[in-house]
């Protein structure tokens, strides 16, 4: 097969060892830099162009689009899938997925567990928003957050009026989240691909850091899920229509809930702990899926 992959460090370790997977199994993976890709939206004849020649013939498309050029990314894999390439996750499912507050309300339409959310954009507000989700402690988020950075605890109500009204005052959308205490620092990351968990991790934080993203310290050990946790996982990813993703969750009392769904899960923290081949996971769910057209939405 010919494999594209929308990315742009090729020197990072997840996209590394997808060459590698790919390679191993006899398939030819390209590196695509997303935004050096160039489109010609012209009728009914979707065309891309990278460094003066024409994208063609490729089988499928592995998209790690960055936060940071999501809007363009989504762009480039929407035209692939207008000229009927698969994509191992579709446009329209990592929008869902890289919008904070779109994918809590799709997960919590289809019943998955989530911590207790508000929201609301009117700084009038927000008396009433910490005590729909609870009051203190409660942990605020910056809705554009990633790695840990915009998360923040606060521990009484009235520090968390305060990070509210400053995190208002820079025009930036927040959610305020129920704090999950019992959790203590440590969060899950299962990595789901073809609907199966096919490894997990917990993730724990540095001394005295209620967050456990890898970034600010933390640290990761393999673990088992239950059954239960395991199908929450392969929910959460199904409700966003991912078919690669990492769900984030945090063990509460009454069961694992949800905090997020990332469309391009690291592969180095997870596979270095499992010794698991996860790129050569995904490489044969792209040999058993990708057929010309077989996009659900062909970015609608
Ligand atoms: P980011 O997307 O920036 O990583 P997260 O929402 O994942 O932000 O939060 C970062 C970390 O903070 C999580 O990994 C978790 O350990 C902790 N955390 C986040 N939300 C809660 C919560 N509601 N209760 C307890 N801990 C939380
Ligand atoms: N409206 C839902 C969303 O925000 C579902 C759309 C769809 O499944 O195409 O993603």
């Amino acid at each position: 097969m010919k494999i594209g992959m929308l990315a742009r460090n090729p020197e990072l370790y997840s996209h590394k060892r997808l060459v590698e997977a790919a390679e191993a199994r006899g398939h030819q993976l390209d590196i695509i830099n997303t935004l050096r890709c160039y489109m010609n939206i012209a009728s009914r004849r979707p065309e891309i162009y990278y460094n003066g020649d024409k994208l063609e013939g490729y089988d499928a498309i592995i998209p790690r689009i960055g936060a940071s050029i999501t809007f363009y990314g989504m762009a480039v894999l929407r035209q692939f899938e207008m000229m009927g390439v698969y994509p191992v996750n579709e446009s329209v499912a990592i929008g869902r997925s890289r919008d904070k507050l779109r994918s809590m309300q799709l997960l919590a339409r289809d019943g998955i567990g989530l911590p207790v959310t508000t929201f609301a954009h009117d700084p009038k507000q927000t008396e009433e928003v910490l005590q729909l989700a609870g009051g203190a402690p409660l942990v605020i988020k910056l809705l554009e957050g990633t790695q840990g950075l915009g998360v923040v605890l606060a521990d009484t109500d009235r520090s968390a009026k305060s990070v509210i009204e400053a995190f208002r005052a820079t025009k930036t959308n927040i959610l305020v989240q129920e704090f999950i205490k019992e959790a203590g620092g440590t969060d899950i990351r299962a990595l789901v691909v073809g609907g199966k968990v096919v490894a997990a991790m917990q993730r724990t934080g540095a001394e005295g850091e209620f967050r456990s993203n890898l970034h600010r310290g933390g640290s990761a050990k393999i673990i088992k899920l239950s059954p239960e946790e395991r199908s929450t996982a392969v929910r959460a990813a199904k409700s966003m229509g991912l078919n690669v993703c990492g769900v984030d969750m945090l063990r509460a009392n009454h069961g694992a809930v949800v905090m997020e769904v990332n469309s391009s899960p690291g592969l180095e923290g997870v596979e270095k702990a499992s010794g698991i081949d996860i790129a050569g996971k995904i490489i044969e769910f792209i040999e058993k899926n990708a057929k010309p057209g077989a996009t659900k939405t062909k970015g609608k």
